[in-house]
């Protein structure tokens, strides 16, 4: 389930936005100050943050800054909140990092409409979208892996770390990152256990589409694994 990190002081204007997330299927955690908005985001990267401009402490801008320059929170949609409605403020929004920008008072439709289009382009793993590389698709939505159209059987945790890979072909992560991403929270699992369900995936995508299958995901000595989009392409 996409889960959205709200930081808002105003309780009611949290409330507000915590029950229209679930109607919209989202999960969401709560944050009231800059402090625990850090410690949200520590303990567990969310999915995206909804961040208002004025907290007390550290303002949203400050903390969208310093989430934009760590490698591990770089790329969470954010979008900024506030009762600030000059165009020089917005554009120190965007700056600060937002992804966009949202004026109070909202409505809770323009605001589920915007997290939607600002899931989609940064995160397209949350937005329901199936994905696809050469004969393999995913469908997050219907919870599908095909190849060549015919069904793979994944378990859950090979799932997600298969639409972790798929969603950027090629691109090398550590077993710390795909931890931190794919189980959300690294802090109380080895880094074993990326290789036990890693060789699970390849065994799977084996039984489904042969040697192109256990080829597609390809370990990098000394750094991590790859989806190797050629590998999937060439069969
Ligand atoms: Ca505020």
């Amino acid at each position: 389930m996409t889960r959205i990190l709200i930081v808002e002081d105003e309780a009611a204007i949290a409330e507000l936005i915590a029950v229209n997330l679930r109607h919209a299927g989202y999960d969401s955690v709560h944050a009231a100050d800059s402090r625990a908005a850090r410690q949200a985001v520590d303990a567990r990267r969310p999915d995206a943050i909804l961040l208002d401009w004025m907290l007390p402490g550290e303002s949203g801008m400050a903390l969208a800054r310093s989430w934009r320059a760590n490698p591990r929170t770089r790329d969470i949609p954010i979008l900024m909140l506030t009762a600030r409605a000059e165009e020089s403020d917005r554009i120190a929004g965007l700056d600060a990092g937002a992804d966009d920008y949202i004026v109070k008072p909202f409505s809770p439709r323009e605001l589920l409409a915007r997290l939607r289009a600002v899931l989609r382009r940064r995160a397209p793993h949350a937005s329901g979208e199936a994905v696809a590389v050469g004969a393999l698709t995913l469908d997050p939505a219907a919870h599908r892996v095909t190849w060549n159209g015919a069904a793979v059987k994944l378990g859950p945790t090979e799932f997600r770390l298969l639409h972790h890979l798929l969603r950027a072909p090629e691109r090398v992560y550590s077993r710390a990152a795909l931890l931190d991403k794919v189980w959300g929270d690294h802090v109380f699992i080895e880094e074993r256990t990326v290789d036990v369900h890693v060789k699970r995936l390849r065994e799977n995508l084996r039984e489904a589409a042969g040697d192109a299958g256990a080829a597609a995901i390809e370990t990098v000595r000394g750094a991590g694994y790859r989806l190797n989009a050629k590998a999937l392409s060439a069969a």
